[in-house]
């Protein structure tokens, strides 16, 4: 596969809301540790929502379904990282705007731009204990890869290696910062959903064949 059509990026957008899903009370339950325990039943709600608003389209372009995506995790979602992931999608969609289908260079397009909206967003860095220090190196990962096949899973163990550094962190942002020293021995919930996001679409690129 060396660009994704529609079709199949609505396949992807499904994959990562079923894993979401079947993640979603463990997501919780990290959350419940950091937060106040709603991170997995408001992000697999929101992926739902999507999934149910792009079967609603028309011969939608890639463009179209991302657009679609950010709406409905923008407006479904609620809550800080609402915001934050809903602008992930937003700032991605405008590089795919128009687009029928997605090279690896337009996803590493699409990955940076939604990296630098959620850094500009939610002012957070690397180091801070959010979705942050699993996206950056994920990004880098699959921006330093030569195929989308080998982006995605250097992507995957990225995120995943990024969400456990964060176990050792005090948080700088979000609800786990009033926490402070008790924030350390617990991984972040929005860091460990996107390193769920990145296998779930590996997975899906390797049954895809
Ligand atoms: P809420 O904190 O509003 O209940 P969630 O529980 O859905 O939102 O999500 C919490 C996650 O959001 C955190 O684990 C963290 O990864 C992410 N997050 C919180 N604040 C920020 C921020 N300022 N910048 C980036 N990510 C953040
Ligand atoms: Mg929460």
């Amino acid at each position: 596969m060396t660009t994704i059509a529609p079709a199949q990026l609505a396949d992807m957008i499904g994959a990562i809301a079923r894993r979401l899903r079947s993640e979603r009370d463990a997501l919780n339950r990290l959350d419940a540790a950091l937060g106040d325990g709603d991170h997995g039943t408001s992000l697999s709600a929101a992926l739902a929502a999507a999934v149910e608003d792009i079967a609603e389209l028309k011969q939608p372009s890639a463009g179209d379904i991302w657009l679609t995506t950010a709406k409905a995790v923008m407006n479904r979602m609620g809550g800080a990282s609402g915001a934050i992931f809903g602008t992930f999608f937003f700032k991605g969609a405008r590089r795919l705007r128009g687009k029928e289908r997605v090279s690896k260079n337009d996803m590493e397009a699409v990955l940076q731009a939604g990296l630098q909206g959620v850094k500009a967003r939610g002012n957070a860095e690397i180091g801070d204990k959010t979705m942050v220090d699993a996206l950056a190196p994920a990004v880098k990962a699959f921006c330093g890869a030569d195929e989308l096949a080998s982006a995605w899973s250097g992507a995957a163990k990225a995120a995943r290696e990024g969400a456990e550094s964060t176990r050792e962190l005090v948080a700088r942002r979000g609800r786990a910062k009033y926490l402070g020293e008790r924030a350390i021995g617990h991984v972040d919930p929005g860091a460990t959903s996107i390193a769920l996001i990145f296998e779930a679409i590996d997975d899906w690129r390797t049954e895809m064949g």
